[in-house]
């Protein structure tokens, strides 16, 4: 393969990125960070066609134009990564462009080879390069735990690599004399091909976290209550539903309980809605505190809470609901008069078959023996 055909193949792969980019900007042009991804996709693949073109346009206007762009399409790039992790992107990041572009001004001016210019842009790609790699180790917190995060980790590592000796080709012509014209297939594939594969897998790897944090967002939207951090009504009624067939199968003991806040439409009344949806915002807080992590808690609707405790018998369903109505007697409000809760809570025997809809009412039933025993307790 010679260097003609590996950079053509190198623009063109440029330009599908390039295109695919702004594909996915258009589709979600919200979100800032493929705005920047589009933007460097086609700086960098406008910048290699310039620079390809070298010999029809003026020498060096052609070089500061055409690296150049690749440059400031490689910022953009790692900006990026930091704007999809909401990280501002530091301003000083366009000085080392501006270094770059006065650097390599002055080896036009002083008439460099080819060689001493290529290790400029070599330096200056794996300075970038590594900046993008730190963001993304920072932004994922530490090494990566997705088959994607370490796709885009290698991917980078990859080009990296392929700078390196990028530099080595570079220095080891400058001190034989040679022109860089005369690369042999091997020096083809290092100064081509691995960067053309590392560039594919790096901007399809940006794509595919993108989509991963998407797909997780979304499931997190689906499943949880914006208010309360809590599981929604859907979420906790399918693991209720989930957790009493396994209790059944596996004849062990669940418990559940019903919570319903006293009182609740005075506090909305006397101190506003507001402060009616930081009360829930608290009581949740304290819910999830004061169970234990296999405990599933969630928002059955407006102020009633389900949650479900595997393995728990009557004993310790008495014990957690005498639990609940202290903790909230030990938090202290911000701002309102002391909140209680009423609980009601039902059990699944060991080798009992029992519905889920028989245990809610069950539960149901004991939330309003408590609330009509004078509310601020428990009922089993
Ligand atoms: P009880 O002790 O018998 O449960 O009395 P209560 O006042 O809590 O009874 P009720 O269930 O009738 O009142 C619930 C109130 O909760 C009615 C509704 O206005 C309010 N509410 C429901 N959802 C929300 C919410 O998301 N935010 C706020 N601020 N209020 C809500
Ligand atoms: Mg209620
Ligand atoms: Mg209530």
């Amino acid at each position: 393969m010679d260097a003609l055909t590996a950079g053509t193949v190198l623009i063109l792969v440029q330009f599908c990125i390039a295109l695919v980019m702004a594909g996915v900007f258009f589709a979600a042009p919200t979100d800032k960070c493929t705005r920047y991804w589009a933007i460097s996709g086609s700086l960098i693949a406008l910048g290699v066609l310039i620079a390809i073109l070298n010999n029809r346009l003026p020498r060096a206007f052609a070089l500061l134009s055409g690296i150049g762009l690749i440059m400031a399409g490689l910022i953009y790039q790692w900006h990026g990564i930091l704007v999809f992790y909401k990280k501002q992107p530091p301003k000083w990041g366009w000085g080392i462009f501006a270094a770059f572009l006065l650097i390599l001004s002055v080896l036009l001016y002083l008439d460099a080879t080819a060689a001493q210019r290529s290790i400029l842009y070599s330096v200056t790609t794996l300075i970038l390069l590594a900046l993008s790699f730190q963001a993304i180790w920072q932004g994922q917190g530490g090494s990566p735990r997705t088959f994607v995060q370490s796709l885009v980790q290698g991917a980078i590592m990859l080009l990296m690599i392929s700078y390196i000796l990028k530099i080595g080709i570079a220095v080891i012509y400058i001190s034989q004399g040679l022109p860089v014209t005369t690369l042999s297939t091997r020096e083809v594939i290092v100064t081509y091909l691995i960067p053309t594969v590392g560039t594919v897998l790096f901007s399809i790897g940006l794509l595919l976290l993108y989509f991963e944090r998407t797909v997780e967002e979304n499931r997190h939207l689906a499943t949880h209550d914006e208010l309360s951090k809590l599981f929604n009504r859907r979420a906790i009624v399918a693991a209720g539903e989930r957790e009493l067939d396994l209790a059944i199968r596996l004849q062990r003991e669940l418990a559940i309980a019903f919570i319903d806040i006293d009182l609740f439409k005075h506090f909305n009344d006397e101190f506003g809605h507001d402060a009616g949806d930081t009360v829930i915002t608290e009581v949740s807080a304290v819910l999830q505190q004061a169970c234990r992590s296999i405990d599933l808690v969630g928002r059955y609707g407006g102020e009633e809470f389900l949650i479900i405790l595997p393995g728990v018998d009557s004993q310790g369903a008495a014990q957690i609901g005498q639990r609940l109505v202290e903790a909230m007697h030990e938090y202290h409000f911000l701002g309102v008069h002391p909140v209680t809760i009423s609980v009601g809570m039902a059990i699944v025997p060991q080798n009992i078959e029992c519905s889920w809809a028989q245990l809610l009412r069950r539960a149901d039933a004991a939330l309003y023996e408590a609330k009509n025993l004078g509310r601020d307790r428990y009922c089993v």
